[in-house]
């Protein structure tokens, strides 16, 4: 396989870095390099900004509103996007639910949902998780009720980032309960504003609200909301976690956060902090690992690009993209030292800023934050076992 970008490609990317130069608003990109969380109204606007050029969605298909690009082309274009600072697009609209909606919606469904995904007029989370149903996800006990043309849905479901600020939520339910687990399950696209549906907030260590338990009770859902035949909500799903695990690498993050430590070093540097030989081996390692990770990458996308079908492999991208993104956190970290202590400024009472440098201040907050990618998305062993039974053949 040739690795190295052709001339389009390489014009490519300074169509896009130009692009993003022009268009994204300085304080956002800001706030993000910082690692401060970015308002959604400043995403959906920046959502807008990437739809009127026909960005918004590079792998939706063209007759949606889609840019259809290769995979190869759109890691290219999440790395320029990364390396900005571009603030990222709604994950749950654009790669989950958008995608489950093409390929299974109906024209209905197409048209009500998808204009407005790509515009920020309409925002998901992902209702799949309940108090007893992780991993194990087709035991999850939500119901849905036959009656009439409606389904009464009951039951909650739990960790669902973004509950407050969505209007929809995607939901797996169980319409037959008498079956094996992943023949009774149905997918529904639920308004957040049906009576009976309550948010309650979790937070993380930090007092941040990270995630939310949503709660259904006795919830009207018209059937013409379901995605997909009756039953068949398994295979729906299944389908939108290979779309949600596709670009998982997160190569365009690790390089960002790379960037960063590169810039920290520098600046600590010249506040006359010296760095040691062992410091610069791990940065060098880290690098090491980075470029293999993007080269597995677009080993594995090419391949998809040509025709051939990415499989358990990519749980391999996840695995070493997320222990990758920990390494990086950790060795920022080290660089800040003790201005990483106060963790963060939310946490002081009096509300002040970073002690140290201003990149010092969300340091320890993102550390933390990103342990939760050994969970999210599928945890770890979860993902050895599947790379034991399906690459390995163990
Ligand atoms: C940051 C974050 C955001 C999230 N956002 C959402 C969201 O928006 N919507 C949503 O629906 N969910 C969300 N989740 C939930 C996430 O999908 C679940 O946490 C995940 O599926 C694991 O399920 P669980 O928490 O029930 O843990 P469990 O499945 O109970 O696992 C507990 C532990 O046992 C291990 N384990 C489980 N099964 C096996 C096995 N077969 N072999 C070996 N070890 C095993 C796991 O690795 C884990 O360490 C989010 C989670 C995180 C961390």
């Amino acid at each position: 396989m040739e690795l190295a970008l052709n001339d389009a490609d390489i014009a490519f990317q300074s169509e896009v870095r130009a692009y993003v130069a022009a268009n994204l608003d300085k304080k956002v990109s800001e706030k993000v390099r910082l690692g401060y969380g970015v308002e959604k109204s400043e995403t959906d606007e920046w959502t807008r900004i990437l739809n009127r050029k026909g960005w918004a969605a590079p792998h939706w298909p063209v007759e949606v509103g889609g840019a259809q690009w290769s995979a190869v082309r759109r890691h290219l274009f999440d790395i320029e996007l990364r390396s900005a600072h571009a603030p990222e697009l709604q994950g749950f609209g654009f790669s989950m639910v958008g995608p489950a909606i093409i390929k299974y919606g109906s024209d209905e469904q197409k048209n009500k949902y998808l204009p407005k995904i790509l515009n920020a007029e309409m925002s998901w989370c992902q209702g799949y998780s309940e108090p007893q149903a992780g991993s194990d996800l087709a035991s999850l006990r939500t119901t849905a009720t036959s009656d009439g043309d409606n389904y009464v849905v009951n039951g909650s479901k739990i960790w669902t980032s973004a509950a407050e600020l969505a209007d929809h939520i995607f939901v797996l339910v169980k319409t037959d309960t008498d079956v094996k687990p992943q023949l009774g399950i149905s997918f529904l696209l639920i308004d957040m504003e049906t009576p009976g549906i309550t948010v309650e907030p979790l937070l993380a260590f930090n007092g941040v609200r990270l995630w939310n338990q949503v709660f259904f009770d006795d919830v009207v859902v018209p059937k013409t909301n379901r995605l997909g035949e009756e039953n068949k909500g398994w295979t729906v799903a299944k389908n939108l976690l290979g779309n949600e695990r596709l670009q998982v690498s997160r190569v365009a993050e690790n390089r960002r956060i790379l960037g960063n430590i590169f810039t920290i070093t520098r600046e600590e540097q010249k506040r006359g902090i010296a760095f040691d030989d062992t410091f610069w081996q791990k940065l060098s390692a880290l690098e090491i690992r980075l470029e293999a990770l993007d080269a597995t990458a677009l080993r594995y996308l090419s391949k998809f690009d040509a025709g051939g079908s990415i499989g358990a492999e990519v749980s391999m991208l996840k695995l070493k993209g997320s222990q990758l993104v920990q390494a990086m956190d950790s060795l920022m970290f080290e660089a800040i030292a003790l201005y990483g202590l106060p963790l963060d400024s939310r946490m002081r009472a009096d509300g002040t800023g970073a002690i140290g440098s201003d990149y010092s201040d969300m340091v320890a907050s993102r550390m933390y934050h990103h342990r939760g990618y050994t969970i999210a998305g599928g945890s770890s062993e979860v993902q050895h076992n599947i790379i034991a039974q399906a690459v390995l053949g163990l």
